[in-house]
């Protein structure tokens, strides 16, 4: 896995395009899921406060014997603490949980333009806090809207890094991802194959006999040739080195097109729709 692509991002760093992400899993598998996928060699863990797991992540990368520069460890702020002051106490706690000095990439996880009076731009304001001090690499955003980039663009000088979207076949978002790609910022792909629901399609299949690599290679290869970065969760380790195994073939042009008509466009949604979801935890 040594041949994992880099993408540059618009702050001058850059991000390993595949990594793997801890979405569900419990707090208490989860350095030993993480030290797996280390061991298969990944090197990008998507992570979050409302995951729960940040601990594990930490001590999985140090139990692996690696030094902190070699992973990349993304993690997001819980809904519940977009005010200031509470996510500056969080961004705090999350160092602690890591045991680490910084991440490499901070995200607000989700806008909630129905809470805390609409107001985002503060939060995203104090994330540029934690990139000039450097404990944040890189700063990004999370199941932004274009008008809610938009807001962004006209509160800051600081374009996000990222926006981590919800997409796959069946909901291809490409009106975000080319929002994205007008401003430099970079889509991450969450859900990228649908959490499973995609893998039993016929025309994903068909490509995937055809080609002789499984569902998940092959709608995951289509994510990296459309310039995403993804991190396929999975707790199994025959499925972490199936996931990994995506840098020895490619898809055509029309066997892309092909996938690409599977979108559904919003009736392919899984997760809430960004401009209502509202949802903290308690
Ligand atoms: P996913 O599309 O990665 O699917 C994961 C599920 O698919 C697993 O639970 C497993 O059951 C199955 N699976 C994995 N590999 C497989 C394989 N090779 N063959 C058959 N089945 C397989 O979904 P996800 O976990 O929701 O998304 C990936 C990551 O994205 C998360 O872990 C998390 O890091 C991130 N995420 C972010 C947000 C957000 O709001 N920012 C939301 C959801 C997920």
């Amino acid at each position: 896995m040594s041949n994992i692509p880099a993408v540059a991002l618009n702050d001058g760093s850059t991000i390993p395009q595949l990594g793997f992400g801890v979405y569900q899993i419990a707090p208490a598998d989860t350095a030993g899921a993480v030290r797996k996928a280390l061991e298969i060699g990944y090197r990008h863990i998507d992570t979050a406060q409302m995951y729960g797991n940040e601990q594990g992540v930490g001590q999985a990368i140090r139990d692996a014997g690696l030094d902190r520069s070699e992973v990349y460890v993304t993690s997001k702020l819980n809904n519940s603490n977009h005010e200031p002051e509470a996510a500056r106490r969080s961004f705090d706690a999350t160092l602690q949980a890591l045991g680490t000095d910084h991440v490499d990439l901070f995200l607000i996880h989700w806008p909630l333009p129905t809470r805390y009076g609409g107001d985002f731009v503060s939060t995203w304001n104090v994330l540029e806090e934690f990139a000039a001090d450097g404990r944040a690499r890189s700063i990004g955003v999370s199941n932004f809207q274009p008008a809610h980039l938009e807001a962004l663009a006209r509160g800051s000088r600081t374009v996000p890094a990222v926006n981590q979207i919800e997409a796959h076949p069946y909901y291809a978002n490409d009106e975000v991802r080319a929002y994205g790609l007008q401003h430099g910022i970079v889509t991450e792909a969450w859900a990228p194959i649908a959490q499973g629901r995609v893998l039993a399609d016929p025309t994903v299949t068909a490509i995937a006999a055809r080609l002789g690599r499984t569902p998940a290679q092959v709608v995951l290869r289509w994510h990296l040739q459309r310039g995403d970065v993804v991190f396929p969760k999975s707790v199994s380790p025959a499925r972490m080195r199936e996931n990994s195994e995506l840098f020895d073939f490619a898809l055509d042009g029309q066997t892309m097109a092909d996938i690409s008509a599977l979108d559904r466009g919003v009736a392919g949604r899984l997760g809430p729709d960004p401009d209502t979801f509202d949802w903290v935890p308690g």
